[in-house]
């Protein structure tokens, strides 16, 4: 029990730093169990892995708080928070060697997630989380470790999850918005649309390192052409912008907003916390921003559809390079994108290859088509969109081909949208110097790959995936840059893929799923069994967030060692 447990640190002050592994065990308290999983075997290694779980009576949240997933998500996002604030309210500062002493549990950012932080199931509440245990060089700090597991922790377990002490008006709203939220984003399809941005909206950042909104910005306005008006389930009904199905290019001036807008649109497939600005900017779920990367590795993709003829008959059905230029890059991440599935295309001209995008008419006469091959973006987006029911999102600042093709246009002035669309048609009805179609055939649609087992043999089975930041993933040595998937939004998002890329290695890939496929089972798991059910973590997996298939699917794309069928 607690009491043995405050005897053995006492008991261990000055002593070397691997007795803390005899630590290893639970111990009950007086309103939860502390399981401590995982020992570090030095201050400098990662830290300990903890947990505190709770029974629900004592707990106190009601039940009807989260009975369903969505609601379930949004008070464990809530939880999570809150430890988080009140380690950094509890003193708890890391007085220790190497900053040994800290509590940790992941930090979540503008975002709501699913997950692993806390845990809600049954009768149980549990806060999974990291303790650095504290030394003075390499001997154990006794007296402080037991502060902090006898002062420090049950304070802030106290003050975080007992519903009592919460603040229960921002729990009860952030479950509300999060289902407004979720019903706006199904809502998208029964009206037509794509996206959706409300009036009032706050969509520039403070900077290009803080998420927090920009204050003082100019709030978004829909143009009254775009404007439908949702009812939400909490009762609000909220007006904005609707983008329509369809081919929609967003154009004005240089620093007019089209970016910011476009970014917001990026964001809008996850939901956001209240006072971030953005918490009714919704965009269809499986909404990819697509960019050009040049350098990225490409295994066997079918890039026919936009690159065809290559110097020396290089087949482009399965297109292969290690370094992919700006616009086979770009094709690329189409084809995936169309492979792993989206409804909805996202493109901004500041990240895309030119020639990707746009061939105007002089130079379809200067260089003519047996020459060139690349069938530019122009040419196929109104194809996606007809035949494969994919649609676009696009800026385009810089050409007015794109009038032709496009069903709205909406022109970003002053950070202000207004409708220019009637405008733009007519500017294109009007001209002379007409381009012509430049492909002679059909798009095809894009392959789906099989990956094989040898693509992770060479490390063997020993080798660790590991997340290293944001935009690195290491599977043994080598290193997946994961930099172009721009709507990776959180580091615990990085650590899940890890943790999925070994959950597919290990047990998913069969040489007869394609990749898509196979990202579905893990899916299918984590829908069943939870998010826990993947990792294979000593300890708990308390620093895995939610990411989206196709941030997934992107990541094993990057891998170099990628071998398919
Ligand atoms: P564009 O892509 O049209 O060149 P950006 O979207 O990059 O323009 O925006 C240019 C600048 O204006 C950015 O620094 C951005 O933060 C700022 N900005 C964008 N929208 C707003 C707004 N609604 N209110 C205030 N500033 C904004
Ligand atoms: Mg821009």
């Amino acid at each position: 029990s607690y009491r043995d447990l405050e005897k053995i640190l006492f008991s261990m002050d000055g002593k070397s730093y691997s007795v803390y592994k005899s630590l290893k065990g639970e111990y009950r308290f007086e309103k939860y169990v502390l399981a401590i999983d995982h020992v570090q075997s030095d201050p400098y290694a990662p830290p300990s892995k903890m947990r505190v779980t709770m029974d629900r009576k004592i707990c106190g949240i009601p039940y009807e708080l989260t009975d369903t997933k969505d609601k379930n998500i949004a008070v464990s996002d809530f939880l999570t928070r809150n430890f988080y604030r009140e380690i950094q309210k509890s003193g708890n500062d890391g007085t220790g060697t190497g900053g040994s002493g800290r509590i940790f549990i992941d930090r979540c950012g503008q975002e709501i997630l699913e997950r692993t932080s806390v845990f809600i199931k049954g009768d149980k509440v549990e806060v999974r989380f990291e303790m650095g245990m504290p030394a003075r060089g390499r001997r154990i700090m006794g007296k402080a470790a037991q502060k902090i597991i006898f002062e420090q922790l049950p304070e802030i377990v106290e003050k975080s999850i007992i519903y009592d002490n919460l603040n229960k008006k921002a729990l009860n709203e952030q479950v509300i918005l999060v289902l407004d939220q979720e019903y706006a984003r199904k809502m998208l399809k029964e009206k037509g649309l794509v996206a959706f941005v409300a009036n009032g909206s706050v969509l520039p950042r403070e900077s290009g390192v803080s998420d927090k909104p920009m204050k003082n910005a100019v709030k978004f306005k829909s143009p009254e052409k775009f404007e439908v008006t949702l009812k939400l389930p909490s009762g609000k009904k909220v007006s904005g912008m609707g983008i329509p199905k369809g081919i929609t290019l967003i154009v004005g001036g240089g620093y007019h907003g089209k970016s910011t807008l476009l970014a917001a649109l990026e964001r809008g497939v996850y939901n956001h916390i209240a006072q971030d600005g953005r918490e009714l900017i919704i965009s269809e779920s499986d909404a990819v921003k697509i960019r050009a990367e040049d350098g990225r590795n490409v295994e066997k993709v079918n890039i026919s559809g936009f690159i065809n003829n290559l110097p020396q008959n290089k087949d482009t059905r399965a297109f292969s390079t290690e370094n992919a230029s700006g616009s086979t890059s770009q094709a690329a991440n189409v084809a995936e994108a169309l492979e792993y599935g989206t409804s909805l295309l996202l493109i901004d001209e500041d990240t895309s290859a030119t020639n990707f995008m746009i061939r105007d008419g002089r130079m379809q006469k200067l260089v003519t088509k047996e020459k060139e091959p690349i069938t530019p973006f122009i040419d196929r987006v109104k194809e996606l969109y007809d035949n494969f029911g994919v649609s676009t999102i696009l800026i385009v600042g810089g050409s007015g081909d794109y009038f032709d093709v496009a069903n709205h246009v909406i022109m970003m002035d002053e950070y202000v949208p207004k409708d220019a669309t009637e405008k733009a048609k007519e500017i294109a009805k009007s001209d002379e110097n007409k381009r012509e179609f430049s492909s002679n055939d059909k798009f095809q649609g894009v392959t789906q790959r099989i990956p094989l087992k040898k693509s992770f043999s060479q490390s063997g089975k020993l080798d660790k995936t590991k997340a290293k930041g944001k935009y690195s993933i290491l599977y043994g040595k080598e290193l997946i840059d994961i930099s172009g998937l721009e709507q990776l939004v959180d580091d615990s998002q990085t650590n899940c893929i890890a943790v999925m890329i070994d959950y597919f290695k290990n047990k998913v890939l069969d040489e007869k799923l394609t990749l898509s496929q196979a990202a579905d089972r893990i899916y299918e798991r984590i829908e069943k069994e939870g998010l826990d059910s993947i990792s294979s973590y000593t300890g708990h997996p308390g620093n895995l967030a939610l990411p989206r298939k196709q941030e997934f699917c992107g990541a094993v794309n990057r891998y170099r060692k990628l071998k398919i069928k």
